[in-house]
């Protein structure tokens, strides 16, 4: 290489007057400037040809396993643009007394609780920490590992800021009613009507940290006629906290919690009260993807809500640690007979825009939080 680069040099020396090394000078300089420029606007067009961002993304799995950020990157490729990211706070017990040495990988695969894994925290931060600045820009790292009945909890979310200043975006994805899993999880069952709650969204309020929020909107299996169980409670939630930026994940839509009757209702009811201008909506899961496609009728009922509204929802796909791109386009491929039906300035909202508005905006709370109050 050496031998090379010398045998260059000495024939342009060779060749050169001083006027046309002057020459060579500005065409070098001219080439560096070209080479910059069309890197700068190949980023731009990436940033804009990219399909979405990612509101609800889980880059491990319920025995806290999952694939490296580097190799998710890969699969991101130029397809996606940012990601809400994090793990998965509950991790299944592998019982050897209950299972063996059937080992369990997820929830439903086992009679053996749930616990609270507060070092899915610190692995989040590690996988981020690892990337390069430009690869960083790419995700906003979400803290998950508190126990929201504990009225520590809010505590547990500020000692993760002061260990990782610079990482975190928000707090979430966790949950409060999560049918089969809420009666699994070891100690208190969460509510909503929780002091621990509160204080908790309280300090996610002061840090700026936006609140991704998963509550299904009823029990699995409601009486006929019934108010849906938690509709009340989470309004009345939500009420309290003016100060919060809440996404509730999958609109309380569940797998077998199925869109109940009036569940436009409960939408319109938030949309339109003024004092709940903080919340949102992410129509993350295959299974919400399921229920809004599932007839003509469905999907144009969904539009139109969206349609009308189109700042307050957001796409996500709550993919679990996706082995490819085809698997982890999949919720967002589901979802293209809803896509047609959006306006131009919808689609563009939901699929990206509302996420950067609000997600940029937390960033830079956060970050001056941090400045303030990490030492
Ligand atoms: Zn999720």
């Amino acid at each position: 290489m050496k031998n090379i680069g010398n045998n260059i040099s000495l024939r342009l020396c060779g060749l050169c007057s001083s006027a046309s090394r002057l020459h060579i000078r500005l065409v070098l300089k001219l080439s560096i400037f070209v080479v910059l420029l069309s890197l700068c606007s190949s980023t731009i067009a990436q940033s804009n040809n990219y399909l979405f961002n990612d509101s609800h993304f889980h880059l491990t799995n319920y025995i806290q396993e999952g694939v490296d950020i580097h190799d998710f990157l890969k699969t991101m490729g130029d397809k996606v643009g940012r990601v809400a990211l994090f793990g998965i706070p509950l991790q299944q017990q592998w019982s050897y007394r209950v299972d063996g040495d059937r080992a369990p990988t997820y929830y439903l695969n086992s009679d053996a609780p749930l616990y609270y894994y507060s070092f899915t925290d610190a692995w989040i931060a590690t996988q981020y920490k690892s990337l390069t600045k430009e690869e960083q820009a790419r995700f906003d790292p979400m803290i998950t590992g508190f126990n929201p009945t504990d009225m520590y909890a809010a505590d547990h979310i500020r000692r993760v800021l002061k260990a990782f200043p610079g990482v975190f975006t928000g707090i979430g994805e966790f949950s409060i009613h999560k049918e089969f899993v809420s009666a699994k999880v070891s100690g208190e069952v969460a509510s909503l009507d929780d002091k621990a709650l509160d204080r908790l969204i309280d300090f996610a309020a002061e840090a700026g940290l936006v609140i991704l929020l998963h509550c299904d909107v009823d029990a699995p299996f409601p009486k006929p006629n019934a108010e849906p169980a938690y509709a009340g409670q989470i309004k009345a939630l939500f009420k309290r906290h003016p100060q919060a930026t809440i996404i509730w994940a999958h609109i309380g839509v569940g797998r077998i919690v199925r869109p109940v009757k009036d569940q436009a209702a409960i939408v319109n009811d938030i949309i339109g009260d003024p004092d709940l201008k903080n919340i949102y909506f992410d129509i993350s899961w295959d299974e919400v993807a399921k229920y809004v496609v599932a007839t003509p009728e469905s999907t144009k009922h969904a539009a139109d809500i969206v349609n009308r509204y189109p700042d307050r929802f957001l796409f996500g796909t709550d993919e679990v640690a996706p082995p490819n791109q085809e698997k982890y386009l999949k919720v967002y491929n589901q979802y293209e007979p809803f896509w047609k039906l959006l306006t131009p300035e919808a689609s563009e909202k939901v699929r990206k825009k509302n996420y950067e508005r609000i997600f940029d905006e937390a960033r830079r709370k956060v970050r001056s939080w941090e400045a303030a109050n990490v030492k």
